[in-house]
């Protein structure tokens, strides 16, 4: 059904050699790889179609209009949203956050009130959320994981009170690989009368997403992690939620009348877009979106698990090595330690053999803490890695890790 060899034929950059070695790409948390369609889709309106969307009468930019709202209808369908109106464009998962933070936060938050966050959040997930307790004197609280990597779900429930306003949780932490029970979490969330933001980040591109079924208020993420281009994100949030917060930045586009008297808003989900947009990373995105539905995520999830079982099941063979993140529901992601070798050189030593993977913090510093290192390192999965590539990188580890025993 899923034929990986086909898949990779998309991604010409798998193709490349690094240092001379053929490119093993393990760096998918942070950023994936886009397919021809997507590149020629873009490069296509580069070159025939660029014009600034919304504002013209002239016929390049209704071509434009058009792709953009295009695209908007296909997110909506990719993640089940009940209206186009419903899905807002930003610049990535960060930007969606922060403006919920502030604008959700603006119109519902007050002194005293709390904001439940997990020990296992992007700093983007725990940042702006302090920034808004900051400006509103609200409390920020801290739902934790075991060291098996799954959120303490009692602490959780005793952390739930009706002082909670609101709950933001990664669907998929984007170190230790869990896949959170999000739909219990929003279910008891709701319970208490508080809402939820899912960080969709490291879920969007492994798991299909309803987010009616999910009941979520709030699901965010990037398009450069589902096989899209940089710059560009979506805020999904409940029509009548949005339309009880107040924009966010003002100019073009937002508006509907403007006087210095007093200025009047435009309706959803412009009120959200100030300014030109990034038209053509949009229309990108609806690209990758379609190229995703056409792979079928039902015929790659099934590969993509068989290929992380695999991959750790290699390592754990790997003297040393320390797997952080065991947790019953796990994703595409392999955070790891071998032996007391730093993370940076494991990095360095695995980069001169063509294999990329990412050390460090991982935007997740209270992750760090939790285990009591400085770093890790992580390799991340996409549809189009294979077993061979997890080999070599088995083999890879195993190399460094001679070379520091010796
Ligand atoms: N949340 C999670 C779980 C992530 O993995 C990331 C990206 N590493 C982000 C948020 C932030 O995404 P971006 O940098 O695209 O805004």
């Amino acid at each position: 059904m899923f034929d990986v060899n086909r898949i990779r034929q998309d991604f010409p950059i798998l193709e490349e050699k690094i240092y001379g070695k053929p490119l093993v790409y393990l760096d998918n948390g942070a950023t994936s790889q886009r397919p021809l369609p997507v590149i020629e889709k873009m490069t296509e309106y580069y070159l025939k179609y660029n014009s600034n969307v919304h504002r013209g009468v002239h016929y390049l930019s209704n071509v434009c209009t058009d792709a953009n709202e295009e695209a908007r209808r296909i997110v909506q369908r990719f993640i089940r949203a009940a209206s186009e109106k419903e899905i807002i464009f930003t610049r990535g998962t960060t930007e969606s956050i922060n403006l919920i933070a502030y604008t959700y936060g603006e119109a519902f938050i007050e002194e005293g009130d709390e904001i439940l966050v997990t020990e296992m959040e992007h700093h983007a997930n725990i940042v702006p959320w302090q920034m808004l307790c900051e400006r509103k004197g609200a409390i920020l609280k801290v739902v934790p994981f075991t060291d098996k990597g799954e959120l303490d779900k009692e602490a959780f429930g005793r952390l739930l009170t009706d002082r909670v306003k609101l709950v933001g949780v990664a669907y998929v932490s984007n170190v230790l690989g869990t896949v959170n029970p999000v739909r219990e979490i929003i279910a008891q969330a709701h319970r208490c009368g508080a809402k939820v933001l899912i960080d969709g980040a490291q879920a969007i591109q492994h798991i299909p997403v309803d987010v009616q079924e999910l009941d979520c208020d709030f699901f965010v993420f990037s398009a450069h992690k589902i096989y899209g281009p940089t710059g560009v994100g979506v805020l999904y949030g409940k029509e009548e939620l949005l339309n009880q917060m107040p924009p966010w930045q003002g100019g073009g586009e937002m508006i509907r009348e403007v006087r210095f008297e007093k200025t009047t808003y435009n309706e959803l989900p412009f009120k959200f877009e100030a300014g030109t947009p990034d038209f053509i990373g949009i229309i990108g995105l609806g690209e990758a979106l379609k190229y995703v539905e056409s792979v079928g995520m039902e015929h790659f999830a099934g590969y993509e698990h068989q290929l992380l079982e695999y991959a750790m099941e290699q390592m754990k063979r790997i003297p040393g090595m320390r797997i952080f993140g065991e947790a019953a529901c796990k994703s595409s992601v392999l955070s790891f330690a071998v032996g007391n070798i730093h993370h940076s050189d494991v990095g360095l030593l695995l980069d001169k053999m063509g294999i990329a993977v990412r050390t460090g913090q991982l935007c997740a510093e209270p992750v760090m803490q939790h285990y009591g290192v400085t770093g890790m390192v992580r390799a991340s999965l996409a549809m189009y890695n294979t077993e061979q590539e997890i080999d070599i990188f088995c083999r890879g580890i195993e190399k460094v890790e001679k070379m520091f025993r010796l």
